[in-house]
Formats: C-alpha cells, sequence, structure tokens
C-alpha cells in the first residue's frame, strides 16, 4: 500500500490519478489532497477518498474550516511530508509545486513529477537534493515517463534520445489558417486531452523545449544526445539508443492514465480495463518527419534559453505562463506569443540562483515583464 499526496487534484492529471486510485483501492490509498479553487470537486473528493489532509488556496466560505469531516486543512509542508505519505505527486500547473516538490525530496519522499515548470527552472538543484536524500522523481509526463521505461534493465549508458512531438493542433496549416487562430481552435489538440495551458504549449511547440530540458535532468545527457522528432500519431512516446545502435521505443495510445499508473505502480505492471489498447494493424503505419524551427519559433526560444544554467530557465517559464494566459483571454494573438516571450528573456539578465526563492523570483518577473510588454502594445 502506497501513500499518496496529491498536488493538483482538480485537474486533468490530478482527476486522472485519482481515477488509477479508485481501480486499485487496494493499493494505493490517498493521504492527501490540494486544488487551487476547484472548491466543489475538491469538496467530493474528500468525500469519496476521505484522506487525512487537504489544502485549498483560495477556499470558498463554506470551506473555511478547520476540518472537512475527519479530514484537516493543512499547509503544502504539512502535506507532503506527512509520516503516512510515500510518494508525493505534483499535478499543478506553474511553479507552485517547486518549493513543496523540494520539501517532499528533503523528507526522503519519492515525487512523481506531472509539472515539468519544476524541472525547467531548477532541474539542477532537484536532482542534486533527490540524490542526496536518497529518493527518486519519477516522471508523469509521457515522453520522459516512455524513456524511463526504456532505461529499465537497462545498465549501458545512453547513446542517444528521441524524444517525439505529435506537433500540436497547428502543424500543416498553411500562414493564412495560422493567422485565424482562435484560443478554442489552438485548445483543440490532435491526439491529447490535456489542461489549457500544455496545449498551447503544445501547439507552440514551447512544451517540447520544456521536455527536452526535462530529459537532460532527469536522465543526466548531454544536450547534443537529445532529439525531437516530429511524430503525428502520438504512440511512440520517447526512444532510447543505445551504444550498440539498437533503440528501444515506448508504445500505447495516447493516455495520460498510462504513465501516471506505471508512476503510481512502478515496479508493478497491472492489467486496467480503462487502459485503450495497442492495435498495429489498425493504426497502419508510424511517420516521422523533422520539426521544421521556422514553423515553431516558441520551440528554439525555449532551447535557447531554457538550456543555460542561472534563472534563464525560470524567467522563461514566466513569461511563457503571462504569454499564454494573454492568448486564451484573447488580449494577444497566437503569432503574438513567441514575441513577447523573446522581448522579457531579451530584457532580462541571467543571474546565478542559489535559493528555490530566487528561481520564483524570476518566474515572477518574468511573468510581470510580458504583462508590461503586453499593456504598453
Ligand atoms: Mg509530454
Amino acid at each position: 500500500m502506497i501513500g499518496v499526496a496529491l498536488l493538483g487534484s482538480t485537474g486533468s492529471i490530478g482527476t486522472q490519478t485519482l481515477d488509477i486510485a479508485r481501480r486499485f483501492p487496494d493499493r494505493i490509498k490517498i493521504v492527501a489532497l490540494s486544488a487551487h479553487n476547484s472548491t466543489e470537486l475538491l469538496k467530493s473528493q474528500i468525500d469519496e477518498f476521505k484522506p487525512k489532509l487537504f489544502n485549498c488556496s483560495q477556499l470558498s466560505e463554506q470551506m473555511k474550516t478547520e476540518m472537512i469531516g475527519e479530514t484537516k486543512n493543512c499547509s503544502y509542508e504539512d502535506m507532503v511530508t506527512d509520516e503516512d505519505v510515500d510518494l508525493v505527486v505534483t499535478a499543478t500547473v506553474g511553479d507552485v509545486a517547486l518549493i513543496p516538490t523540494i520539501q517532499a525530496l528533503q523528507a526522503g519522499k519519492n515525487v512523481a513529477l506531472a509539472n515539468k515548470e519544476s524541472v525547467v527552472m531548477a532541474g539542477e538543484m532537484l536532482m542534486k537534493i533527490a540524490t542526496e536524500n536518497n529518493c527518486m522523481i519519477f516522471p508523469v509526463d509521457s515522453e520522459p515517463n516512455a524513456i524511463w521505461q526504456c532505461l529499465r534493465g537497462e545498465e549501458q549508458s545512453i547513446s542517444r534520445l528521441f524524444i517525439t512531438a505529435s506537433g500540436g493542433a497547428m502543424r500543416g496549416m498553411t500562414d493564412v489558417q495560422k493567422k485565424k487562430i482562435t484560443p478554442q481552435l489552438a485548445l483543440k489538440h490532435p491526439t491529447w486531452s490535456m489542461g489549457p495551458k500544455i496545449t498551447i504549449d503544445s501547439a507552440t511547440l514551447m512544451n517540447k523545449a520544456f521536455e527536452v530540458i526535462e530529459a537532460k535532468w532527469l536522465f543526466g545527457v548531454e544536450w547534443d544526445q537529445i532529439e525531437v522528432v516530429i511524430h503525428p500519431e502520438s504512440m511512440i512516446h520517447s526512444m532510447v539508443e543505445f551504444q550498440d545502435g539498437s533503440v528501444k521505443a515506448q508504445i500505447s495510445p495516447p493516455d495520460m492514465k498510462l504513465p501516471i499508473q506505471y508512476a503510481l505502480l512502478y515496479p508493478d505492471r497491472l492489467d486496467n480495463p480503462d487502459l485503450m489498447r495497442f492495435d498495429p494493424v489498425k493504426l497502419g503505419s508510424l511517420n516521422f518527419e523533422s520539426v521544421d524551427v521556422d514553423q515553431y519559433p516558441c520551440f528554439s526560444l525555449g532551447l535557447q534559453y531554457g538550456s543555460k544554467f542561472g534563472t534563464f530557465p525560470a524567467v522563461l517559464c514566466g513569461a511563457d505562463e503571462a504569454a499564454v494566459e494573454s492568448f486564451l483571454k484573447g488580449t494577444i494573438s497566437f503569432y503574438d506569443i513567441p514575441t513577447v516571450i523573446k522581448e522579457a528573456l531579451q530584457a532580462s539578465s541571467n543571474e546565478d540562483a542559489k535559493t528555490p526563492q530566487e528561481y520564483l523570483n524570476a518566474a515572477e518577473w518574468g511573468r510581470s515583464k510580458v504583462k508590461e510588454i503586453i499593456n504598453h502594445k
């Protein structure tokens, strides 16, 4: 039985994590739940799973209470370090998970990381803290999760990593079509069903730049060992090439429940009737293309600034968050996303960061700078 603290229980990854917990009640005990402002859903999750602890950053009047039933309201730190917690799942959006992730690792808890901003901002720091405290970071994001699965049982070092990308909602569009992109259109991902921020990041391919950075830190490879290929079917979630040239790929229909279940039940693989099965004949073929970097300016921008040591990756995360938010609100166009992020990065300086707070401050600077740039347009 594994005790789980789930940060961000009402979002896309959070609700799917609870679907897995519901399927394996003899293996997974939900000890703690947290949500930002979906108070009604959080309340019903608490009623169902009866966790020991909860946290909600925007409590409604009705919930402004120390307890819901037997469930106690507490801080993130108390949640992630609780003695009954074995695994912390970070399924929040943005940088809110950074400090709780560090607190969990320092308390010797394994972390199933679905939040890539933390590792993009402070990957080197997180890996060091995990090593020092003898605990593991399990990637939930489907691409690094696939790499993790491919590496299982392998002792030789990696030659290359191939990270696959669907290409997002804009793949193959002409410039004329792209000019008409609305948030509603951009939110229609061809293969994955995800939250709004990550769906837009997939359309710009910023998400893929983040995954390259994530893979660099999680698997300790050099930048030039990582390649990104467009794979429109989203069936191969990533591939690992070993020194002898042999390549292992992880294949499954695009459904986040599988990587979530793998991280929750690791090292076990258990049957779950909710998971879709791969049918090679029905699918027919798997296609690959190189990334046309001119089509995806956010991809190059993300790699250029995200691969630096210091505060640039954090500024990038903050700037991207604010730019995507403005696009979703209709304040800027899809084309403006890379422009405002680039302006913010060019106005910033790359500082040395020694504490998590310094990374958070840099992300906040990036957010504010983008807002300022947009207001002056
Ligand atoms: Mg992914």
